[in-house]
């Protein structure tokens, strides 16, 4: 009886999205394997991914450092004219009661996105290069999983683009480079992030190949 309830948990692959559960057949390289029921993507096979996901990463850990120094904006108000880097606006409460807030803040759209593709490339680059993961592998693969939700590049800018455009009636405000490295990132991070495809990953980390 080849019944879903009496297979051992390896053999069961679990939709994500809608919970269906389907026995666990590897596609060859190349194919998907997508729900019957809600049509979410469940595995994507494909080895070129990997090293895909890898340059993104690299571009989106460099654009997260050089958007953190570059300016963010500049206002031009009554003749006077300032312009200020993430790096400025997160520092500007450094003392009194708002230094826990900017901190926090600056940790999600910085760091966060950062440690987490760090993480990936820890991650990826065995695998993509057929070696055994790397020490402590699985760990980092889980870490950048859990820290998922608590990346928000995109809200951040979202919340800019809100915020400039309800200030600039008042005074004259143009973006400054660093605004349109953000505007790239949000892009990268959402095409990076589908590119991964988490059971390949957890499949190469737990099933290894020998080098
Ligand atoms: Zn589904």
């Amino acid at each position: 009886m080849n019944d879903v309830h009496t297979l051992s948990p390896e053999h069961i692959l679990v939709c994500p999205q809608c919970d269906a559960a389907y026995i666990l057949a590897r596609p060859k390289t190349g194919e998907r394997a997508v729900c019957t029921r809600c049509h979410t993507v469940l595995i994507r096979n494909k080895h070129e991914a990997g090293i895909q996901i890898i340059a993104l990463s690299l571009a989106i850990a460099i654009l997260i450092v050089a958007a953190t120094f570059f300016p963010f904006l500049t206002i031009n108000a009554a003749g006077a004219t300032n312009s200020a880097s993430l790096l400025d606006a997160a520092l500007a409460f450094s003392d009194g009661p708002l230094m826990i807030l900017s901190l926090t803040t600056a940790a999600l759209i910085v760091v966060v996105p950062f440690v987490r593709v760090i993480l990936t490339v820890y991650v990826l680059s065995p695998i993509v290069l057929n070696r055994t993961p790397a020490r402590g592998a699985m760990g980092a693969f889980r870490l950048s999983e859990a820290l998922r939700p608590w990346s928000m590049v995109e809200i951040f800018a979202l919340g800019c683009a809100v915020a400039l455009i309800k200030i600039s009636d008042l005074a004259d405000v143009s973006f400054g480079s660093a605004f349109w490295m953000f505007a790239v990132l949000v892009f990268l991070v959402v095409i990076q992030d589908n590119l991964i495809c988490r059971w390949s990953i957890w499949d190469s980390l737990e099933t290894p190949k020998k080098s």
